[in-house]
């Protein structure tokens, strides 16, 4: 490659390569805003964060319980919603769950549909075992196979717990319309099945509240060790938590940008 002309040819391919990259990226993010405001036109929902550079998320509700959906950077897009459960409960895909941390009173248990594939726990255990009714399973598992090949399935999560109902999903399901519109209706449908017939309403106790008192929002258990403070929020959650979680917990937060700080 002494050629000097090979060597600006060899550049120039660097060059458009690298224009193609971003012009198809740009391409994928217009489209997903798009299958966002489409998602937001049937659900009676809003698109925020339209402006350069920022992640849009979007806020819709579901029998009057606020909810955001959120995808990228990092692996998992996710639903949340702002309810706040009885119990503690965890699915997520086998061996996975292993970096979260298991609260006091949290037990296993063995889902035959589920075997192999996810594993589950929380706590108290009659709340659990109500919770996992068929309806829940069975969202889960359409959850799972949504976007896969047939027979196959998505990673995803599901994390429920005081401070609300998380599903988290592998991928970006904003790339495709039919899986958004997918997504959203199967994870309104699993809060649905969640709450049963427990009247709607604001959190016993808001992840705001929980942190203002010390506490992690993610676990809502006490502060200690090495932590990590969220850089856009300030609000400090454990370090396995934030890893956990992809990020800050608080709602309307989404940082993922976070200070490791030591707690004496
Ligand atoms: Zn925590
Ligand atoms: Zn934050």
């Amino acid at each position: 490659m002494d050629d000097p002309l090979l060597q600006a040819l060899g550049w120039l391919a660097g060059v458009m390569t690298f224009a193609l990259c971003l012009v198809s990226a740009l391409g994928q993010t217009r489209a997903c805003r798009r299958h966002l405001r489409e998602a937001a036109r049937a659900i009676d929902g809003r698109v925020r964060g339209n402006g350069w550079g920022e992640r849009p998320r979007l806020d819709f509700a579901v029998d009057g319980i606020p909810a955001e959906f959120v995808y990228s950077p990092g692996p998992w897009a996710r639903v949340r919603f702002r309810w706040s459960a009885p119990g503690r409960l965890r699915i997520a895909p086998a061996g996975e769950s292993a970096g979260a941390r298991r609260l006091p009173g949290d037990l296993g248990y063995d889902v035959p549909e589920f075997a192999g594939g996810y594993d589950v726990e929380g706590g108290p255990e009659a709340w659990v075992l109500e919770s996992l009714s068929d309806e829940t399973r069975g969202c889960v598992l359409a959850l799972a196979a949504l976007g896969a090949p047939t027979g196959g399935s998505v990673p995803i999560r599901i994390d429920v717990g005081p401070f609300g109902l998380s599903v988290f999903y592998r991928g970006n399901p904003a790339a495709e319309h039919e899986l958004l519109t997918g997504f959203l209706s199967l994870s309104s449908r699993l809060l649905r099945g969640l709450r049963g017939d427990s009247p709607a309403g604001a959190p016993a106790e808001s992840a705001e509240e929980v942190a203002a008192d010390g506490r992690c929002p993610v676990c809502g258990v006490g502060l200690d060790g090495v932590l990590r403070r969220c850089q856009r929020c300030r609000t400090f959650h454990h370090g396995d938590c934030w890893e956990y979680f992809g990020g800050c917990a608080m709602y309307g937060c989404f940082s993922r940008q976070a200070e490791r700080v030591r707690l004496e």
